[in-house]
This record gives structure tokens, C-alpha cells and sequence, in this order.
């Protein structure tokens, strides 16, 4: 039976073991035995369907892929042990030296060092270009341009692109578009139903949901996949059963999650932003409120692209507390429920001072153009009772 996404995320599974058990069992294996000598010769010649070795193959990694390509809506999936694993091998699986990539600054600080640091080593170039900033797309495209490379929203200046504007543009020219879905998972957000031909995931933060493992993902097409596929096996980028296992597991649960998270950000960021308009606490010095940024508020720049592109808003939101870094480290240091992290994607309610932990190695120049204030907080926001969080950041701001 075809089943619709959430179902698949479900009952899509590995096979079992033979004992009639419910759970899937985790498939702690290494290697695989044959019947026959002329069965291995067959696995390894492609004519018997039969797992060949565990860099390859396991029921459990297999599980996830299968469940990750049909919930982003893609022919094939693969999971590697961790986001960055998945964004190298969709890139090096792809590109070679003399290619070009256009990408946005916008993009999670290692996948920036990746561009700036490790591709060129390869001959590859990266121009980076403003996320927003469609004619930019366009103007920084050359011959050699290969790849698109972005996320949207993106971390922490929650801006969004057109997905399907971007593919379009790149479509024109032969250039493959990835997109890091990390932020909006595909319980919200399905970039291939809107044209991008690759879509990448840190499993580690909303997949997990509940800051245990570390994993990601490639979702592409059969044929994208195929020239993935020996990169894949050769440099063994693969995720462990034991990760494979708990993030499938995690997936069944991924779209209530979601719901929950976007209804607890959306409570908390209407009341935030209703408390800076109200100027309860405008005195900036001691930690008052100033912008409140949420894909799903009215004042977000760009509500309406948001509201067709994601299905709700998402988890994470931004406020500006007091004028400096002090007053937003002061905030912070009052939580006494929610947890000061730098992670995302928990079911704990995480506070971030972007500007002197994630972000803080960014020239000041990039730091303002990305909206990296020294008083910006980011929550991602957990599940907890919202009443609670809210008392919580109530207190915090005195
Ligand atoms: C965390 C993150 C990554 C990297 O994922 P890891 O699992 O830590 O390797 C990539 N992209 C985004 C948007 C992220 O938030």
C-alpha cells in the first residue's frame, strides 16, 4: 500500500529478525555470511540483492534512509554519521577541481569553513552571496558553476529564500541546487516538492529531537544518487547502527514534535513581541526587549514567502534583550528552567548567545550583516509546558 508520509515514517521498517518481535531489533553487525561462495560472487557482481559489508549496508541505517527519502519526497536516501558528513559527501560526491559553488554566508559555521577552507585544497571555489539576494544568485553564477549550496531559515538570522525562485535560476544554467533543511525538517518543509535537487540534514538536532546522537542525511534522486554513491562507499562517511536505530525511531515522532515546538514558539514569540511593543521593558540597559524575529509573526520580513514555504513557522526564534552583550548574557544567567546551550533541535528549551559562542569567530563586518548582535538571544524552543517557559523568560527579564 502506498502510505502517506507520517505513516511511512512509521511502518516503513527494517525486517525483522524472525522472533515476531514489534521493535526492530539495532543490527550490531559488521559483516554478513553467505550461503555459498557463488552467493557472495553474485552480492559483490550485483545480481543477488544481499548485504555486502557494513560501510555499505545495514538494516537499521537502511531503515532511516528509506524513511528520510520518503518523508523529503525524494527517490533515495543515505545517512552518514553526522550533518557536516552529509553536506561533504553530497558536495565532494558531486563536484571536482575547476567546479564552482555559489552558496550563501547564511550557512552553518562549518559548512562556511568547508567553502573557505577545505574545497579550494580540492580546486573547488565557493562565492558567497546574501540568501535573500535572488539577482545576487544569478550575478555570482559562472560556467563552471555546479552548485547552490544554502539553508533556509537560516541559523541564527532566520532568513528565508524562494526555494522554488532559487531552482528555477539554477535549473537554467545545469546547476544543482542543496538545500540544509536542518531548521524546518520535512515535517514542515519539503524543498524537493519545490525543485531543489539535493536536500541535506543534521539528524543531530530536530531528527533526534532529544540531543542524544549525532547524524545526517542525503535525500536526492536515483540518478543524483548514483554518482553519490561511490564517494559514499569509498570514504565511509556511514552512520552506526545504534544512531540509525534511535533516529528512526525519532522520525515517528518528528511531525507532532514539530507541531508542538511551532505552537509553543509562536505563544512565546507573540508574547515577546507584545511585551517590546509595550514597552514594559524599555529600558534597554536593564534588559529590555527590543525586535522579536519568528517566521511565524506578521512583522517577520518575509511572512507571506514563509507561509507558503513551510508548513508552520518552526522552533526557533530570536529577541534582542538590553543594547549589549551584557544584558543579554544577564538574561540568560537568570533562566531557571530553560538550559544555556549552544545545541538546537531539544526537547529542553535552549537560550544561545550566538554573539560570543557559535558565531563569535566571524569577522564583525559578517556578524552585522547576518544580524549577529552582541544583545541577541536565540531560543530554540522545547516542549515543555509553554506556561512554564514563559514565567521562566518572564522572571529572567525582570
Ligand atoms: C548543526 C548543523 C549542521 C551540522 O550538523 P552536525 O550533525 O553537527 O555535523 C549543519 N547544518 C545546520 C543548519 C546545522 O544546524
Amino acid at each position: 500500500m502506498k502510505m502517506r508520509p507520517d505513516t511511512a515514517a512509521i511502518r516503513l521498517q527494517a525486517d525483522r529478525s524472525g522472533y515476531g518481535e514489534h521493535a526492530v531489533p539495532i543490527y550490531a553487525t559488521s559483516g554478513y555470511v553467505f550461503d555459498t561462495a557463488g552467493d557472495a560472487a553474485a552480492a559483490f557482481s550485483g545480481e543477488l540483492d544481499h548485504p555486502l559489508y557494513g560501510r555499505f549496508d545495514n538494516p537499521n541505517t537502511d531503515e532511516f534512509a528509506a524513511r528520510i527519502a520518503h518523508l523529503e519526497g525524494t527517490e533515495t536516501a543515505i545517512a552518514t554519521a553526522s550533518g557536516m558528513r552529509a553536506i561533504f559527501t553530497s558536495v565532494l560526491g558531486l563536484l571536482r577541481a575547476g567546479d564552482h559553488v555559489v552558496a550563501s554566508y547564511q550557512v552553518f559555521g562549518s559548512t562556511l569553513s568547508m567553502m573557505k577552507e577545505f574545497l579550494p585544497r580540492w580546486g573547488i571555489e565557493t562565492t558567497l552571496v546574501d540568501l535573500t539576494d535572488l539577482d545576487a544568485w544569478e550575478r555570482a553564477c559562472r560556467d563552471t558553476t555546479r552548485m547552490f549550496v544554502l539553508e533556509t531559515p537560516s541559523n541564527p538570522g532566520l532568513e528565508t529564500v524562494d526555494i522554488a525562485a532559487l531552482a528555477g535560476i539554477a535549473h537554467q544554467r545545469g546547476i544543482l541546487l542543496n538545500v540544509d533543511n536542518c531548521f524546518a525538517t520535512p515535517a514542515l518543509q519539503r524543498p524537493a516538492e519545490m525543485g531543489a535537487d539535493i536536500v541535506v540534514h543534521s539528524a543531530t538536532k530536530f531528527i533526534d529531537g532529544q540531543g542524544r546522537v549525532l547524524g545526517g542525511a542525503v535525500a536526492t534522486s536515483a540518478e543524483i544518487m548514483e554518482r553519490i554513491m561511490p564517494f559514499y562507499r569509498t570514504t565511509g562517511p556511514t552512520m552506526s547502527a545504534f544512531n540509525a536505530w534511535i533516529l528512526s525511531r525519532s522520525l515517528e515522532t518528528l511531525t507532532i514534535r514539530m507541531e508542538k515546538h511551532s505552537a509553543t514558539a509562536q505563544i512565546l514569540a507573540e508574547r515577546l513581541q507584545d511585551l517590546a511593543g509595550a514597552g514594559a521593558h524599555s529600558d534597554a540597559r536593564s534588559g529590555g526587549i527590543g525586535a522579536v524575529k519568528y517566521p511565524g509573526l506578521e512583522t517577520y520580513p518575509q511572512f507571506d514567502l514563509a507561509k507558503r514555504q513551510m508548513r508552520l513557522p518552526g522552533a526557533l526564534l530570536t529577541v534582542e534583550v538590553g543594547d549589549a552583550a551584557d544584558s543579554a548574557m544577564a538574561f540568560m544567567d537568570r533562566l531557571q528552567i530553560i538550559s544555556r546551550s549552544v545545541n538546537l533541535g531539544d526537547t529542553r528549551t535552549i537560550a544561545t548567545h550566538p554573539y560570543s559562542t557559535t558565531h563569535s569567530k566571524l569577522p564583525p563586518e559578517l556578524k552585522t550583516r547576518l544580524g549577529i548582535t552582541p544583545s541577541l538571544v536565540r531560543l530554540s524552543v522545547g516542549l515543555e509546558d509553554p506556561e512554564d517557559l514563559w514565567e521562566d523568560i518572564s522572571q529572567a527579564l525582570g
